[in-house]
């Protein structure tokens, strides 16, 4: 029964990019999301799936959400879903998709664009798989040279569920695609935040957001929770990403979580939300489409 339109969510999303040694830090993620009863919608590349097949397996039979995140979300830009063509990008979707299917029996719904690089020939290229929802276009983001949102075209985004103009997907249009956005109010509700500026500091934005939007959209990454001699950055990685990052953060995620449940906000999956703001279900509309290209 999908939630009402209006009711307050919290969605635990996790970009499992593929950085060897990670994999730990997604059971770790999920044992802290476990404890609040709560369900998250993990974005996975089709690398981080085929190394930890097990996990991913469990973790979609427990409930959550199993979406794609690409390839391997590759460290020297070249994965890129805003400059690359159509056939680039549709041959990494569709592997990391088949491997999902494979692994969970149900083919994925949702995509989240490694750096949130989107763009519209994403939008066509997710539509032509079948999916129904994404959840990376940056509302209300920008990182300046501190991060990869570094760009103005999606800033003025709606923070809210919203069919994209496959034209231009900061508009609302119609398109068959429900875009999800992550949160921010400049600043991103994640955990980099967490790690970077304070619990304290990230809530207060995450107050922002909850003033305005009914979605809270938070997203952590495995390898954050994960110490950095155990997992390994490729060698073209900026430096940020080996600091300050393992198991201390567990402890910050978990108040945060409580902290955000405790404002009223139930948790759900992306696919989740999007169903509930459409007011329908894409399992139909996905068989049909997975039906349709078997033809
Ligand atoms: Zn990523």
């Amino acid at each position: 029964m999908p939630a009402p339109p209006n009711g307050r969510s919290l969605l635990l999303t996790i970009d499992a990019d593929w950085i060897p040694g990670s994999g730990p830090g997604l059971e770790a993620f999920l044992e802290v999301v476990e404890r609040h009863g709560a369900v998250s919608t993990i974005f996975v590349t089709g690398r981080f799936a085929e190394e930890y097949p097990e996990l991913i397996r469990s973790a979609s039979a427990s409930g959550h959400e199993v979406g794609t995140h690409g390839w391997e979300h590759a460290w020297d830009w070249s994965e890129n879903y805003r400059f690359t063509d159509y056939a680039y990008q549709r041959e990494r979707i569709e592997k990391a998709t088949r491997i999902v299917e494979e692994l969970t029996g149900r083919r994925p719904t949702s995509f989240r664009a490694p750096f949130l690089w989107v763009s519209e020939t994403l939008c066509q290229v997710l539509t032509d798989l079948g999916y129904a929802v994404d959840s990376s276009v940056p509302a209300r983001r920008y990182d300046g040279s501190f991060g990869m949102v570094d760009w103005v075209r999606y800033f003025t985004a709606p923070s809210r569920p919203y069919r994209p103009d496959p034209a231009h997907l900061a508009r609302h249009g119609n398109g068959a695609l429900v875009e999800v956005p992550p949160s921010a109010f400049v600043v991103p509700v994640v955990m980099s935040s967490i790690r970077r500026l304070g619990l304290g500091p990230t809530l207060m934005v995450a107050r922002l957001v909850a003033a305005t939007s009914p979605l809270i959209n938070f997203y952590c990454h495995p390898w954050e929770f994960v110490e950095p001699e155990r997992r390994q950055f490729p060698p073209d990685a900026p430096d940020r990403y080996n600091d300050n990052t393992g198991p201390q953060w567990l402890e910050p995620f978990d108040r945060f979580v409580a902290k955000v449940l405790s404002w009223g906000h139930r948790p759900r999956t992306v696919t989740e939300v999007a169903e509930a703001w459409v007011g329908g279900s894409f399992s139909e509309h996905n068989a049909a489409t997975a039906a349709g290209e078997a033809r």
